[in-house]
């Protein structure tokens, strides 16, 4: 029996390669393809995608599964992978070929109609397209199957367990101590200087500055890099090839330095899973919510912390004498953490951002669960945003026609970064209760050990527990907004001076 097992872990390789393959064209397709190269690439990147999906609906790989589900000689954590690859499977293998292809299709032309009316500020010209999107999802969940909602199954995919009776809770808590928070600042009468982060800051420098900080946190050049793109993402190929990617704006340093910070965090979970595991289904992130705590947890816990810039502030100031010399390390610290609720999603501040998510969720719930008229959507998002942020958009395009995640179907894709935000606090509270001193270490520019204490206690299971048993094995319980809570109130009521 141990054969088999071995032999699924070599098929779930070569499959692992096939996308691997396909993620180093699209990473040269975002960084430095030729403009005129993009037909040839969508045509190659398409190829070895159904090439990796025909392994993974093969039928005998069916049958191997279910020899080595009823296999009780396996150990834990092949049992684990083995529960991991069913169901990656069963979803494959549920979903009609044509309904794939009907979805792929749509997605292409969505997207350009999306470009398009957000372009003219016009969510009639998005509609149909959008109604055919919801529409194809719908069949999509039902082909999968699920207890609760359809919209369960789209928040599934994502973040693995996750529903609407699970998250619900979590979110409307969450609502409560954001908007409160929210609130609370809006009433204070101290505000930060913002200013001085639109002065000049050289991307040459900035490089400089990102990358001492990537060095400390543990980031390993031997085994990535840094390169630009207009949106920054990070992507891997295997531990030991992790590519991430910034861009700078020489009159606003936070985009730079805190997308560095933030997409390695990402990388830093890539190259911490368990190399033994490597291409098997355990060797893969748990989800994108325990993705997303990893980058905000350095970006905004740790990076937008006042001990982390003690530290690098001095630096900078060398770096940026002209633009920070007069600057004190506290109108900086609050500077980049300022709280004003604005249209944008992903211009928000650490605070406000939950509540663009839940805007998001509110608007997918009420489409998928209460069957919302697509054409009814943008009154109940502006609604939202006024009731959560106290702002209405002027038009569509700084409201509903925003994002571009539902124009490629990634209905519940949102969620997971608003649950990133929270995982992050809960596992800062962990491990300040390992670390007393983590501050003082912090303050002396010591990154190294909260790396090893994330590989240690997260990125080395890969796939092995669910996000809730993995949460409950690092902090003590399943996942509690009122870790963010305190976190919330630890930060930002001394800068805003509110009474906690
Ligand atoms: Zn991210």
């Amino acid at each position: 029996m141990a054969k088999a097992f071995e032999t699924l872990c070599a098929r779930w390789r070569d499959m692992s390669d096939l996308r691997y393959a396909e993620a180093v064209l699209g990473w040269d397709q975002q960084t430095y393809m030729p403009a005129k190269g993009n037909d040839a690439r969508s045509r190659q990147m398409a190829l070895l995608t159904s090439l990796a999906h025909e392994k993974l609906v093969a039928k005998d790989l069916g049958t191997l599964l279910e020899r080595l589900l009823d296999d009780a000689s396996l150990d834990e954590e092949s049992r684990a992978a083995v529960r991991e690859a069913k169901r990656d499977r069963d979803r494959a293998v549920k979903l009609p070929t044509a309904l794939v292809r009907e979805l792929s299709e749509t997605a292409g032309k969505a997207h350009v109609i999306w470009v398009e009316a957000r372009a003219k500020r016009d969510f009639a010209l998005y509609a149909p397209i959008l109604e055919k999107l919801v529409e194809l999802k719908r069949r999509e969940a039902e082909a999968i199957g699920y207890e609760g909602t359809p919209y369960d199954t789209l928040l599934d995919q994502y973040e693995p367990g996750a529903s609407v009776k699970t998250l619900d809770p979590v979110l409307m808590k969450t609502r409560d101590i954001v908007v409160e928070m929210v609130r609370a600042i809006a009433r204070s009468s101290r505000h930060p200087r913002t200013d001085i982060l639109t002065r000049r800051f050289p991307p040459a420098k900035q490089e400089k500055l990102g990358l001492d900080v990537l060095t400390r946190m543990g980031f390993d050049f031997q085994s990535g890099r840094l390169d630009l793109t207009v949106h920054p993402f990070t992507t891997n190929f295997d531990v030991n090839d992790v590519r991430i990617t910034t861009h700078y704006e020489p009159y606003w340093l936070p985009a730079g330095l805190f997308s560095i910070i933030h997409e390695g965090g990402h990388a830093l979970y890539e190259m911490g899973l368990p190399a033994a595991w490597a291409g098997t289904p355990l060797g893969e992130a748990r989800s994108l919510g325990i993705h997303e705590s990893q980058s905000r947890f350095w970006e905004n816990t740790i990076g937008r912390s006042l001990p982390f810039w003690r530290h690098a502030f001095p630096l900078a100031q060398k770096l940026f004498p002209k633009s920070l010399g007069d600057i004190s390390l506290d109108e900086f610290h609050f500077a980049i953490n300022a709280v004003t609720p604005s249209f944008i999603r992903i211009e928000a501040d650490e605070i406000t951002y939950n509540l663009h998510i839940l805007v998001r969720y509110e608007v997918e719930k009420a489409l998928f669960v209460d069957k919302l008229p697509v054409a009814d959507a943008p009154a109940l998002w502006n609604d939202l945003m006024r009731r959560y942020l106290g702002i209405t958009p002027a038009h569509d395009a700084d409201g509903i026609l925003q994002d571009v995640h539902w124009s490629f179907g990634g209905f519940g894709y949102f969620p997971t970064y608003l649950l990133g935000n929270l995982y992050a606090a809960q596992w800062r509270a962990a491990l300040r209760k390992e670390v007393p001193d983590m501050d003082a270490r912090v303050a002396r520019g010591e990154l190294l050990f909260i790396k090893e204490w994330l590989n240690r206690k997260i990125h080395q299971y890969g796939r092995r527990y669910s996000s809730t048993e993995l949460c409950t094995r690092v902090s003590g319980e399943p996942l509690n907004p009122l870790h963010f809570k305190r976190y919330l109130h630890e930060r930002f009521d001394a800068l805003y001076g509110l009474k906690g």
